[in-house]
């Protein structure tokens, strides 16, 4: 079983690469952005709350996104790996993960950091904004917020992963195809 964490700021492109990892691997698709939307459009107590920070440009709070994350995982036993996109995005939630992944006697394979300038990314999320529906994605304050909230509470969350040897680099500037095919080759190493 190997399973990856895809980190990097908003707009890095862990989205569009996650959806063209998990069809070459079959990794199960673990998104804290996808599920909480998904609790907004269901209009659960969950997401009324989420809603209000995510608008915000700020973080959900780690019981929150853990919740989630832990009952994915009791609700995909057959999985032969995961893709973790989105989260961890703090350190108690690395934690977190590492002490459920325990139970399932299981770890983190790789951590792949993809890093994108920040001028780079408010282009590329305003312009994502334009036909996305999300509405975080369309007022350049949000944005920065978001951004804001990666550099003070996230990129933490890579300094983590550096302590077991688990971190590779990857620019996440050019064509999708080049950095896909730079993520493959990481993942390669490591099956
Ligand atoms: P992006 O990476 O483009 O900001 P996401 O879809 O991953 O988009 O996340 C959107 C929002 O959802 C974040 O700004 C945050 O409010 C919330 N969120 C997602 N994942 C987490 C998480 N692991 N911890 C806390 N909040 C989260």
């Amino acid at each position: 079983m190997l399973n990856v964490i895809l980190f990097g700021p908003p707009g890095s492109g862990k989205g569009t690469q996650s959806e063209k990892l998990i069809a070459k691997y079959g990794f199960k698709h673990l998104s804290t952005g996808d599920l909480l939307r998904s609790e907004i459009t269901a209009k659960t107590a969950l997401g009324l709350e989420a809603k209000g920070l995510m608008d915000k440009g700020q973080l959900v709070p780690d019981e929150v996104v853990i919740g989630m994350i832990s009952h994915a995982l009791e609700a995909n036993p057959k999985a032969t790996g995961f893709l973790f996109d989105g989260f961890p995005r703090t350190e108690a939630q690395s934690v977190a993960l590492d002490n459920l992944l325990k139970k399932y006697n299981t770890q983190i394979g790789v951590f792949l950091a993809l890093e994108v300038s920040e001028e780079e990314l408010v282009k590329r999320l305003l312009n994502r904004g334009l036909t996305s529906g999300r509405s975080d994605d369309t007022n350049e304050e949000v944005i920065r917020a978001r951004i804001i909230e990666y550099e003070r509470k996230t990129m933490v969350v890579a300094d983590y992963y550096e302590k077991f040897k688990k971190v590779a680099h990857i620019k996440g500037e050019g064509s999708v195809e080049d950095i896909f095919n730079t993520l493959c080759n990481e993942i390669n190493k490591r099956v």
